[in-house]
């Protein structure tokens, strides 16, 4: 059962923040619905979940046509510029901002909408070549070009630490993004409220936690292996 998996997590999330004395209340759960029918996510939104994840623009709009609108989306995948538009508005908060091009046709769309579009900025922590985001480095010289935009508020950092079998080779990759959203923090550049960091997965969501983890995409330990052959 779906909900077995749920409580499951959560118990695993209570576990994990006890560990590092935090308020369990202070991480988000977003449960990664992407290639899962809409039966399946209805039984999650039963069980009190109200934060979905997806990676495509398409299944946000499809999705959310057919669920509850007190959904809120997030929208967690490669974000492409024709797709902006479609988007804004719909997802409630844009994990994958990985370019200065894509802030900019943000900011245009959110313009012409009359819209502020909340975003956090995708970190490519371990420098994975098959990864989108920023350099460590590029965060700190985009953060204020991006934030200067009109219509866009930066509230974070977010990252897809590399896939492992041990959860406890990410640690380091956690603490990394930790320190770089506190050192962007302190700049206190307008426009930003740098606290939001997204990151953690099935495979090392316990540890992205203890390391300060504020918004966890779990998928799989909550839906089962996705199948993309369907
Ligand atoms: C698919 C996906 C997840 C969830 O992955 P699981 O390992 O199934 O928990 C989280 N974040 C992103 C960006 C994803 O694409």
């Amino acid at each position: 059962m779906l909900k077995d998996n749920l409580y499951a997590v959560k118990q695993n999330i209570a576990m994990a923040a006890g560990r590092a004395g935090r308020n369990p209340e202070d991480i988000t759960l977003i449960a990664v619905s992407k290639t899962k029918p809409v039966e399946m996510i209805r039984e999650i939104y039963d069980e009190g979940i109200r934060e979905f994840g997806e990676n495509k623009v398409q299944e946000i709009t499809a999705k959310s046509a057919e669920l509850p609108d007190d959904i809120n989306w997030h929208m967690i995948g490669h974000l492409q510029r024709n797709k902006v538009k479609t988007v804004i508005g719909k997802a409630c908060l844009i994990h994958s901002v990985d370019s200065v091009r894509l802030a900019v046709q943000i900011s245009q769309e959110a313009v012409k909408k009359q819209i502020t579009v909340p975003v956090l900025l995708e970190v490519n922590i371990a420098q994975e070549e098959t990864k989108y985001g920023f350099s460590a480095q590029e965060t700190y010289n985009v953060l204020p070009e991006i934030a200067a935009l009109p219509n866009i508020f930066v509230r974070g950092l977010m990252t897809s630490a590399p896939f492992t079998d041990n959860p406890e080779d990410n640690r380091q990759y956690f603490r990394a993004m930790k320190q770089l959203c506190v050192d962007l923090k302190a700049k206190n550049i307008d426009n930003t409220c740098m606290d939001f960091l997204s990151m953690g997965m099935t495979n090392d969501y316990q540890v992205a936690i203890e390391e300060g983890a504020t918004h966890i995409r779990v998928g799989t330990a909550i839906f089962g292996h996705r199948d993309y052959n369907i």
